[in-house]
């Protein structure tokens, strides 16, 4: 926390706002509108999940539909196809980024449509904060007329081609989870540049009241607004996120600056024209066992790392649903590993992590 979070928390007791409803929440958006870009309309939420799940509603995806969905991601990506009863198609990430696969996408759209199943909708993801192709995945959603939901949960901050993140999909969404790079506990929202959108949205997430004076409802809805509460910690968390982003950047340039000379560590650079907000730093090692020995000798030392998200087309839960892969993403997964990257890390944390891995790969002098 930066510390006035606390401050527009005693406002909304202050005036007692204890709801869904409140002045932190339309500041907290307006905020978020005006730093994302002054063309999209915002809609806080009270998790990414929901922010998901309402945009896949709001796109029409029912009971049946196919929703192409990027497999090396957080589950909470998909999840949400499946609470709508709608099947998940995983698709295969590149090597640029991380992310969906332009390749994979079209092959994966002509072969559902060949079966007689259009994809209603494609969730792409900026992982880590490394924005996907965007222009790639734009195109070939626009040559098959299928919406993007832009899972730009966390990427706030990332920018591709300067525009930021969450405003290249008809739907973008971001998360504001405990671990993400701003949080309000728990919270996310909703980014359109669609005003019709955007009230959809707030009508959807606080339970779909028609316009009487009593109680009418004519579709479900669903109790997924943020709470004014909330909403006055991501006020305060608004004024330290380019500190934040600033932080993070350091922290991968100092690991990478340390590691670079070593031939078993290889760091994701910012393709032309993206921006990370290095939400984690990631390296891929050599082979899953060196990763391993990397994590446990981190682990020995009282020092978390974690291997990468798991690919979801992999995950006991999703392994039924259809899949177009070549095993990139695993390969990935295998041999990933998110390091310590909390913006509190002071140099000489960072030494003893790299001291660490340095002692676990050998060195080899490099010759020019
Ligand atoms: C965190 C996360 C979500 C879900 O956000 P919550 O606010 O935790 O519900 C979705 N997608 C990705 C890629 C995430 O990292």
């Amino acid at each position: 926390m930066c510390g006035s979070e606390q401050k527009y928390i005693a406002q909304a007791f202050d005036n007692n706002w204890i709801a869904p409803v409140g002045n932190n929440i339309d500041v907290f958006e307006h905020l978020l509108s005006n730093y994302i870009n002054e063309k999209v309309h915002v809609t806080a939420l009270n998790s990414g999940t929901a922010a998901i799940h309402l945009a896949l509603i709001i796109l029409g995806v029912k009971k049946y539909d196919e929703v192409i969905c990027q497999s090396l991601t957080f589950a909470a990506s998909a999840n949400p196809i499946i609470y709508l009863g709608a099947k998940p198609i995983f698709v295969e990430s590149e090597r640029d980024t991380w992310n969906l696969s332009p390749l994979y996408l079209e092959k994966a759209i002509k072969e559902r449509i060949a079966l007689g199943k259009k994809p209603k909708a494609i969730i792409a993801v900026h992982l880590y904060g490394m924005p996907y192709k965007v222009n790639e995945i734009n195109n070939i959603a626009d040559k098959y007329k299928i919406p993007v939901i832009e899972d730009s949960a966390e990427a706030l901050g990332s920018m591709y081609n300067g525009v930021q993140c969450s405003s290249f999909g008809e739907l973008g969404i971001i998360s504001f989870n405990g671990n993400k790079i701003i949080t309000t506990s728990a919270g996310g929202a909703l980014v359109t540049k669609n005003l019709e959108l955007k009230k959809k949205s707030i009508f959807l997430s606080t339970q779909a009241r028609d316009e009487f004076p009593y109680y009418q409802h004519s579709e479900i809805g669903y109790n997924y607004r943020i709470s004014n509460i909330l909403a006055g910690i991501g006020r305060g968390q608004m004024e330290v996120l380019e500190e934040r982003i600033k932080t993070k950047r350091n922290i991968y340039e100092y690991y990478k600056s340390r590691l670079e000379g070593i031939p078993q560590i290889e760091f994701l650079d910012e393709p032309n024209g993206h921006y990370s907000n290095r939400w984690l730093t990631c390296i891929l090692t050599s082979s899953y066992k060196l990763r391993e020995d990397i994590r446990i000798a981190l682990e020995s030392e009282n020092i978390e790392s974690r291997p990468l998200w798991k690919p979801l087309h992999l995950q006991p839960v999703f392994h039924n649903y259809p899949c177009y892969v070549d095993g990139s993403a695993e390969n990935i997964y295998e041999r990933g590993l998110c390091l310590p990257s909390g913006t509190n890390l002071q140099e000489s944390d960072l030494e003893r992590i790299i001291s660490i891995i340095l002692a676990k790969t050998e060195k080899v002098l490099k010759f020019a």
